[in-house]
């Protein structure tokens, strides 16, 4: 029997995790189910960011870089991200964007297999994988002279790990599916066959317990403004093992990887650490407002870290799939997530049954006019039946309560009962889904 509204209350005040709640600013009225692609606003981070404006721009101007620490940021936001990743402080870098650094990476690790075993030509991927990670793992493996091999299923990558293969590049909780894959198998299994491991973290960080040290992974970049809620364009991160750390090299050696970029001298030499994956001069407002956003998640370490917070969320998109299904099913709603919570992030994606396949982005426009914010993702007009249209729902504990999974899946059946979703203003689509 699936629960009632009093009974999602009652778990609600029995949630050790529920006072976390009011670290944020959301606005009335809004069922926020998209932490998964714009983490929401933490109080603290205007008060901190107009700080950083009228104190230490304003008035202490460029004495800030040392008085305020900012040369340090990068690094001391790594390590707190870090934390969250099973990661030892120094191997955590804050800087430019994820797909930036999965440049770096990936070409890092391409370098150091060409100079180990210049025979191994293959990069191997998923083809659902997010599309900015195989257009950069595309463009290295032309610069190479390397061949990106995709894969249709997390079965089809086994037969391919053999001695051609470089890099086994996986995003571990796939962007449409919410697919979880097992970080310690595949990177042991990656490792047997003698490649590199790089793991795109962009819905794990801040979503799942992860432990890179503890599967021996070699290289690893996330998202900031995702579960991390670092806001919107907020910095990425990149993580390396510390037996590559001092021996790999990354292409974009600009003057802030540099040894001593205030030496100002014309040869490069890589900053001894993690800070050799610094390029730029970071954004320091961004900076200020990332920080914010990953000490959220701190902030649930004294409650039991991301291990409670997992379990919180296990318990919700559980919820949900028991939920829409009982309620929704009939009309046509199906789950386009793994079932088995072991194999799923933290988001539940759904999709609609013929005759309603495409209805899904009338249905999430309509779902977000009574305040419900979930998002749509394209299927693949050719093979439909393989790669739905998908109604993608993320699910944060940190501010999430059981009573707005209910009430979310309530709209849903309203929606679709009434085929409000038919309405023509709800067919009207923007730039970004
Ligand atoms: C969100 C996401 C990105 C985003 O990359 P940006 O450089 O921040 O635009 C990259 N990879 C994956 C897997 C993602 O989910």
């Amino acid at each position: 029997m699936t629960l009632q509204r009093h009974d999602c209350r009652a778990l609600d005040q029995t949630d050790p995790l529920a006072a976390l709640k009011t670290q944020f600013d959301l606005p009335p009225g809004v069922i926020y189910l998209d932490g998964n692609s714009l983490g929401v606003l933490p109080r603290a981070t205007a008060t901190r960011v107009q700080q950083v404006i009228q104190q230490e721009w304003g008035q202490d101007l460029i004495k800030s870089w040392n008085t305020a620490g900012w040369i340090d940021l990068p690094e001391r936001i790594g390590n707190k991200i870090g934390r969250l990743l099973g990661a030892a402080p120094g191997q955590t870098l804050v800087a430019d964007s994820t797909s930036l650094n999965l440049y770096k990476v990936l070409s890092a690790a391409l370098s150091l297999q060409q100079a180990r075993d210049g025979a191994r030509k293959v990069i191997v991927s998923e083809r659902s994988n997010f599309p900015t990670d195989l257009y950069i793992a595309a463009s290295l493996a032309a610069q190479f002279g390397a061949r990106l091999q995709l894969v249709d299923s997390p079965e089809e990558i086994a037969p391919l790990l053999n001695n051609e293969l470089a890099v086994l590049m996986l995003t571990q909780v796939n962007y449409r599916s919410g697919y979880l894959h097992d970080m310690a198998a595949m990177t042991q299994a990656a490792h047997a066959a003698g490649a590199l491991m790089v793991w795109d973290l962009a819905h794990s960080a801040g979503a799942i317990p992860v432990d890179l040290n503890a599967a021996d992974a070699d290289f690893a970049i996330g998202c900031g403004y995702k579960y991390l809620n670092g806001g919107p364009g907020a910095p990425a991160f990149v993580w390396v093992h510390a037996r590559w750390i001092e021996s790999c090299r990354q292409p974009l050696a600009g003057w802030m990887g540099h040894a001593s970029p205030f030496q100002f001298t014309t040869d490069y030499a890589p900053a001894p650490g993690i800070r050799r994956f610094a390029c730029g001069t970071p954004a320091l407002l961004s900076l200020a407002a990332l920080e914010c956003g990953v000490d959220t998640l701190l902030a649930a370490e004294p409650l039991g870290g991301m291990a409670a917070l997992r379990q919180k969320s296990v318990a919700l998109t559980e919820l949900f799939i028991a939920l829409t299904e009982a309620r929704c099913g009939e009309l046509g709603v199906r789950l386009a997530s793994p079932r088995d919570a072991a194999q799923r992030g933290s988001q539940v994606c759904l999709s609609l049954a013929a005759p309603l396949e495409h209805a899904s982005y009338a249905v999430v426009q309509a779902l977000i006019e009574r305040g419900v914010i979930g998002d749509f993702r394209a299927g693949d007009p050719a093979r439909l039946e393989a790669v739905p249209h998908i109604l993608r729902f993320g699910f944060t504990p940190l501010y999430l309560s059981f009573t707005e999974v209910f009430d979310a899946v309530e709209h849903l059946y309203q929606v679709l009962k009434q085929q409000e979703w038919q309405a023509p203003r709800f067919a009207a689509k923007g730039k970004v889904t």
